[in-house]
């Protein structure tokens, strides 16, 4: 990608302030840096006059959208307006940070700037005591507060979210952004039968008959309407539909955009209209929801700086804080799946902010909490992060899943448990998403050219290549190709009960990455009613509390279906904003 991103300086106003770490003899000129990010090569200029930095442009880079805007953003500003390069890393963007106040120290310091100035940090902050009011206050800048708040803004109110890391987007940004939604204008136009009754049987039965009937209904029911609402802020759809990793059936929806991006875009688009009366308070934290009278009536926070915050809601207080599947002792404390498995050895998909403090907070003024022991892995992380990024892959039906060997080993259209568990019996626990190019592959976390250049997905003309490439022997796989595609034909039956086929895997170049399992999604949380209302260990409503999003539980049984967790989030947070003007 060759992307302008551009700082430029103010005015002469700030041209004091560019000398206290800038001027020390530097040169004049344009001076090029560079330094590797998290996704390739990212190229600076910064154009410099008798040592002032006037300005630093990107001119290229290989990072995530989303997430590089943040980090380039601050540490350009920092330089060019304050000479400073002594920036925190964005939170979920480390990489990205260092690379871009890398390459910038690397053309400045070309330049005759002293760098290491420019690393001693800033003036010291007085912590204040801040007092803000709204209509609503949501705790938790993911899809799910993120669609309360704009719910609760086209309703009329004022809102202010607060979210403790750098940046909005939680693990819903992050999330592969496939979304069950059943009787849409793409499924009829492939002849896909599909409806919220059996929406809603895949997903009670796939959840082991333990998720809250009531509450899917109201999911399976609002998702096409919660999808319209999506295209009216913006947001975008691909045509293709079909089963996302234990989706179960063809009825996942892939945005335009990648990953959950589609999602926050659309959201953030709409808060930065200037009548949307949204405010948002980045790297501020909830530690507390305020009770008056048995009512919940604000939130305690702190910030980055160390100010202490407290927020006062006329209507209401949405929970939305998400999951634990980054909190390794609440993992460990509560699994109730996988035998003691869950602890540091393996990695997650989640952004460091899933810790759970969302439903510690609303248990301590006696909200209850159901499924907590369900906590869901995915078969497809990457062995080093456990991220679900940096892989080819595609729906169900356009890949297969093989162990270390060059075999087959699961119904790749099973339920995530079943997948799992079956993982967990190969060797390493680990297995190969492997795919072919008939249908365009869907590359996470950078082009399929860069992933291939940086050694996380393999590329071959020939299965033989493919198979020397990943230790297999390739006569094994190559069989491995025969016999599924022979099921694809209709000519055998799969031995582990595969359904979802698409098309023939044979159209070179073949796409191999290597994955094991990671923890994804955690099940359980808040006891929440079909209107997002909170409840307490007493079965009663709290007055004035809403919960939706991964931060809520007992939609999901003991197995999410997957592409549910999208819909679930913008069904309930649409729920939950719409309750809380209401006063439900
Ligand atoms: P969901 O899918 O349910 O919306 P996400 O993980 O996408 O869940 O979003 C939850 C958001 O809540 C994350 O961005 C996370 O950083 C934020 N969060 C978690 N705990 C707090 C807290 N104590 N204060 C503010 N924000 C929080």
């Amino acid at each position: 990608m060759r992307k302008r991103f551009v700082g430029v300086l103010a005015g002469a106003v700030l041209a004091a302030s560019l000398i206290v770490g800038c001027a020390t003899g530097g040169r004049t000129g344009i001076f090029t840096g560079s330094a590797i990010g998290h996704g390739g090569t990212l190229v600076v200029e910064a154009d410099v006059r008798r040592g002032n930095i006037r300005n630093i442009e990107v001119v290229s880079h290989s990072e995530t959208p989303f997430f590089y805007e943040l980090p380039f953003k601050r540490v350009i500003s920092a330089a060019v307006n304050d000479g400073n390069l002594n920036v925190d890393n964005v939170a979920g963007a480390t990489m990205s940070t260092m690379a871009i106040r890398a390459a910038v120290a690397d053309a400045l310091t070309a330049a005759g700037i002293n760098t290491g100035a420019m690393m001693l940090p800033r003036q010291h902050h007085t912590p204040q005591n801040i007092q803000m009011t709204a209509d609503i206050v949501v705790v938790g800048g993911g899809g799910a507060g993120l669609a309360a708040a704009v719910t609760a803004s086209q309703m009329g109110s004022s809102v202010i979210v607060l979210e403790k890391m750098s940046m909005l987007g939680g693990n819903t940004i992050i999330a592969g952004g496939q979304t069950n939604i059943s009787g849409t204008e793409q499924q009829r136009r492939l002849g896909i039968a599909d409806s919220p009754d059996l929406h809603f049987q895949h997903t009670f039965e796939g959840g082991g008959n333990r998720g809250n009937p009531e509450l899917i209904r109201v999911m399976v029911e609002n998702a096409l309407d919660g999808k319209n609402w999506l295209e009216s802020l913006g947001m975008e759809w691909q045509d293709t539909v079909g089963s996302a990793l234990g989706a179960l059936h063809p009825r996942s929806h892939t945005p335009v955009l990648a990953l959950g991006t589609g999602f926050i875009d659309a959201y953030q688009r709409f808060i930065a209209q200037p009548d949307s009366n949204i405010q948002v308070l980045l790297d501020t934290r909830a530690t507390e929801f305020v009770m008056q009278g048995g009512r919940v009536t604000g939130v305690r926070a702190t910030n980055r700086l160390g100010d202490n915050l407290t927020l006062t809601a006329n209507r209401g207080v949405i929970n939305a804080a998400g999951g634990f599947g980054s909190n390794v002792a609440m993992r460990m404390r509560y699994d109730e799946l996988w035998d003691g498995r869950l602890d540091h050895a393996i990695p997650t998909t989640n952004h460091p902010g899933a810790t759970g403090e969302g439903i510690l907070m609303a248990q301590a003024i006696g909200a209850a909490v159901v499924d907590m022991g369900y906590v869901q892995l995915l078969p497809i992380g990457h062995p080093a992060t456990g991220s679900i990024s940096h892989l080819v892959i595609g729906l169900v039906e356009q890949y297969i899943q093989v162990n270390e060997q060059g075999r087959r080993f699961v119904n790749e259209g099973a339920g995530r448990d079943e997948l799992v568990a079956a993982l967990f019996q190969q060797t390493n626990s680990a297995n190969y998403i492997i795919m072919d190019s008939r249908v365009a592959p869907i590359p996470l976390g950078g082009a399929a050219d860069t992933l291939v250049a940086y050694g996380h997905v393999h590329r071959a003309n020939t299965i033989a290549e493919l198979a020397a490439m990943i230790n297999m022997e390739p006569s094994i796989l190559q069989g491995t190709f025969n016999e599924f595609n022979a099921m694809v034909d209709g000519d055998a039956q799969c031995p582990f009960g595969r359904i979802l086929f698409g098309e023939r895997i044979e159209v070179a170049p073949f796409f191999a990455t290597r994955r094991v399992p990671t923890v994804h999604h955690t099940m359980g949380g808040i006891v929440i009613d079909r209107y997002a209302r909170v409840i307490d260990v007493n079965g009663n409503i709290i007055p004035g509390f809403y919960a939706a999003g991964e931060v809520a539980g007992g939609i999901h049984g003991n197995n999410r279906l997957g592409a549910n967790a999208l819909t679930d989030i913008f069904v309930f947070g649409r729920i939950a904003g719409e309750s809380a003007v209401l006063g439900r």
